[in-house]
């Protein structure tokens, strides 16, 4: 086992921490640079985004030939960690959700027509996209099975969309939609994946529903269609190819989650450590209390063991292997870390944890859903005792 990075790899990390302290951090202290919505303003991205694409830190995800620095997912693990040290990192550099997912499926699955139109202008920083899958009750959320939005053929080369949508995140900035919709009955064959332009008539924002953290562009939208039309050219994959396609996406998606919220969960840690190494009380130092480095000591020890697990599932998804368990287990480790790290360095904190002095009380808020986004902790822990029962001990299986 080599747990080493390439030097190219290395490289790019150091790149990416040298750009986050110079250019990034700056631009997350000052509450100018805030929207109403909590995240970086327009106005302060467009210069970070041009910085980043002149060193050649942009799109790590994508290929060379595209733009992108064409990372593995390894490179892409250590990248993303360091770029989320600020919470304004990702989005700087063309690596955050939900492009970053989108970017990822339609390069993998997308034919070479629809890579230059749909593809194309996302690498680019030109337009921003979503994915449209969840729908409210009665239709699907964790099971994608009970999904009721339909695509119904109306010629041969069109496809007629109805349904409604909900929590779709950045629907109201998104230029290129990602559409998940049912056109059979068939249990594993039954849905298909279609993109679509916002200009294309035949759907409408219903409304941008508020959340409890800070947001990413464009929201999190609940969508209505009323007879979208799709050309059958804008069809990803084959009829009947959605599932398929969600479980590309979602693979890498949900570890890419894992390899930011690492870089938060240490984000918060420094925060904390700064503060109890200076602050005193009772006649010591913070740090020189057993029970507080035992809190550090805990949440240290959780940030390794989910490197490790979402190290192992990139390697596993760079070997061509779906990696589902890896990344159910970096899902559900990863997601209860961050919340770990977050509140333990708001408690570290004492009063400043909680104020809006630091940005932890905005992680905090951020943190709550990680364990709900790309498949709930409580599905990803059926999906892994699925697999248990299927294997038995030869679940701990070493590949040789
Ligand atoms: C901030 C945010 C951004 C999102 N962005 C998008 C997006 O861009 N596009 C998109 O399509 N969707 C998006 N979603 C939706 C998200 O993917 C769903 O919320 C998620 O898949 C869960 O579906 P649900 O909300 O319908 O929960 P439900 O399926 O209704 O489940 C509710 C709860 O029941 C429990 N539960 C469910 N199934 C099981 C089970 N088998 N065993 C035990 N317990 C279970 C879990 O605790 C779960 O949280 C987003 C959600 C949030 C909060």
């Amino acid at each position: 086992m080599d747990f080493t990075l390439s030097a190219e790899v290395d490289a790019a990390r150091l790149k990416a921490r040298q750009f986050v302290i110079d250019e990034v951090l700056p631009v997350e202290a000052d509450k100018n640079n805030y929207d109403a919505h909590e995240n970086i303003t327009l106005a302060a991205l467009a210069p970070l985004r041009e910085k980043a694409k002149s060193i050649g830190l942009w799109a790590p995800q994508m290929p060379v030939e595209r733009g992108g620095m064409g990372l593995t997912t390894i490179g892409m693990a250590a990248v993303y960690e360091e770029m989320n040290r600020s919470i304004f990192g990702p989005v700087a550099i063309n690596c955050a959700a939900p492009d970053d997912g989108n970017m990822f499926l339609l390069n993998r699955v997308g034919t070479e027509a629809q890579k230059q139109k749909w593809l194309q202008p996302i690498i680019d920083g030109d337009v921003h996209s979503s994915f449209v899958m969840t729908e409210p009750h009665p239709g699907s959320g964790s099971d994608p099975s009970m999904m009721l939005t339909k695509a119904e053929p109306i010629s041969n080369s069109k496809w007629r969309i109805t349904g409604r949508k909900w929590y779709i995140t950045g629907a109201e900035s998104a230029t290129h939609f990602i559409l998940m919709a049912r056109t059979s009955d068939d249990p594993r064959k039954g849905l298909s994946a279609f993109l679509f332009h916002k200009n294309q008539p035949g759907w409408r924002i219903v409304r941008r529903i508020p959340i409890m953290g800070p947001e990413e562009h464009g929201g999190h939208c609940e969508i209505e269609f009323d007879g979208l039309e799709i050309d059958d050219s804008d069809r990803l994959m084959e009829v009947g190819d959605g599932l398929k396609a969600t479980q590309i996406r979602l693979g890498t998606a949900r570890l890419t989650h894992c390899m930011r919220w690492l870089g938060l969960a240490k984000r918060s840690m420094e925060i904390a450590r700064d503060y109890v190494e200076d602050r005193e009380g009772f006649g010591s130092k913070l740090i020189d209390r057993e029970s507080v480095q035992i809190k550090l000591g805990e949440t240290a020890h959780e940030i390794e063991m989910g490197r490790l697990i979402v190290m192992k599932a990139a390697w596993k998804l760079d070997q061509g292997d779906f990696a589902r368990q890896e990344v159910s287990m970096a899902k559900i480790h990863v997601a209860d870390t961050l919340h770990k790290a977050v509140d333990t360095a708001i408690q570290l904190n004492g009063a400043r944890g909680y104020s809006k002095d630091t940005v932890l009380e905005w992680i905090y808020r951020y943190a709550r859903q990680a364990r709900l986004v790309d498949g709930a902790s409580e599905v990803h822990k059926m999906v892994l005792a699925r697999f248990y029962r299927r294997d038995g001990t030869d679940f701990w299986r070493w590949g040789v």
